[in-house]
């Protein structure tokens, strides 16, 4: 019995071992019989420093279904502390989620652990091998979903593309899409480099699978790219940009951005803002190079100074702000739909969803109709403003 304190970890991006370390004492000064549990990246990667430090438990990403037999055999007085952080290969376990209630889009992951080793990547590291979740457990987590409400199945995984599944990962779109009731599947992150044409033609075939496509390019270097491991050229991901476009008009590119790296130089970081420009991201999620122990890009000579990587981080952002109203002006104007998730943050009696694209949209419902009466529907809205990230419409039926 007695107070349990789980403290979730990442270490992709930033550097918190200190910021764990530092909860923990706390923790334990507030409430000195409180147990405190560390548990993702950095419970894998610093599980015995985190013991020393006072944790009472750490468990790394596979070992989530023991955590409630281990917090039992702890009350018991057996073992009185431990690190749970090997990785399991052989018939590895998903968490089964089974709410009593669900959210109208929900998250679903079909995939642990990544395989690519990009140079400056901890994932390989933190959360092991890859290993993909029998598709026939994936159905039926959707299922259970669905039943509670869900109308949306957002699939999750490090390099979703490779799913090892039987069928594939198109096959899984296939499957995940007949479900009755699934009027809508994403799903993030796909990788450049094994985003095969028949799995294209699945995407644009399926009518559930939303026209949408995260897709990371990190750099528009060729030469940052080769050092970064990441498979492919410059020249090659705009080439499959068009072939994506080509198969699927309406799909919207969104990425994520990497500045920066060991080597980059000014004019490799102009090869970035164009290759932005170029695609016409409608999203895009950038970051600041950061060294992560134990990659293999930590050895790489070409450091960046800090100031020039937060310099080319501003220029990036601020340019990328500056053309993401004249993308989403290709909305105004079509009636699209738009699956219900909310009311308005903003401004009342309006309701809030996304259009098939993932814009977030705020609209004015039928006359008579509630905001709240809408969720988990799916209602046709006429566009008529773009905001800064968002856009804005009028339900037409
Ligand atoms: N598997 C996905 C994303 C993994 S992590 C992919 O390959 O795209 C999410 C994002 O974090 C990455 O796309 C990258 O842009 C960023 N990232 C990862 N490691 C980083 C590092 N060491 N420094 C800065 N950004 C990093
Ligand atoms: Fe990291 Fe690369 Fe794997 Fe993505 S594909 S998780 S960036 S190693």
């Amino acid at each position: 019995g007695g107070d349990v304190l789980i403290l979730n970890t990442c270490s992709v991006r930033e550097k918190p071992r200190e910021k764990v370390i530092s909860a923990i004492r706390q923790a334990k000064a507030g409430n000195p019989g409180i147990r405190v549990v560390v548990a993702g990246c950095v419970a894998q990667l610093e599980g015995d420093t985190l013991l020393s430090e006072g944790a009472d438990l750490v468990v790394g990403p596979d070992w989530y279904d023991s955590l409630a037999d281990a917090l039992r055999e702890m009350d018991d007085g057996t073992p009185e502390h431990g690190v749970f952080d090997g990785f399991i290969t052989d018939n590895p376990s998903f968490l089964q989620a089974d709410p009593s209630e669900a959210g109208v889009s929900v998250f679903l992951p079909i995939q642990k652990g990544c395989d690519n080793f990009c140079t400056y990547c901890v994932v390989p590291m933190a959360r092991g091998p890859e290993r993909s979740r029998p598709a026939p457990e994936i159905v039926a987590e959707a299922e259970r979903f669905v039943g509670r409400g869900a109308r949306e199945i957002f699939l999750l995984g490090q390099n979703v593309n490779s799913y090892k599944g039987e069928g594939g990962f198109p096959g899984l779109l296939e499957q995940v899409a007949a479900i009755p009731g699934v009027s809508r599947v994403r799903f993030t992150t796909s990788h450049p480099k094994d985003l095969s044409d028949s799995l294209i033609a699945a995407m644009a075939r399926i009518p559930q699978v939303m026209p949408w496509l995260h897709l990371p390019v990190q750099s528009g270097s060729t030469v940052v790219l080769r050092r970064m491991g990441r498979g492919y050229t410059r020249e090659a991901y705009l080439e499959l940009v068009d072939r994506v476009r080509a198969a699927w008009p309406k799909v919207a590119f969104t990425t994520d951005m990497i500045v920066g790296f060991p080597g980059e130089t000014e004019e490799d970081f102009l090869q970035t803002m164009d290759l932005v420009r170029r695609v016409g991201y409608e999203g895009m999620f950038s970051f600041r190079y950061s060294e992560r122990p134990g990659t293999a890009a930590v050895k790489l000579d070409g450091s960046v100074p800090m100031e020039i990587r937060g310099e080319r981080l501003t220029r990036l952002q601020s340019m990328h702000e500056a053309i993401v109203p004249g993308l989403l002006e290709r909305y105004l104007g079509q009636a699209l739909p738009v699956l219900v998730e909310g009311t308005s943050a903003r401004s009342e009696g309006e309701a809030r969803g996304r259009i098939p694209q993932n814009h977030v949209v705020n609209f004015v419902p039928l006359p008579g109709q509630t905001p709240d009466a809408l969720v988990g529907r799916e209602v046709s809205v006429r566009i008529d403003e773009v905001r800064t990230h968002t856009l804005h419409g009028v339900q037409i039926s």
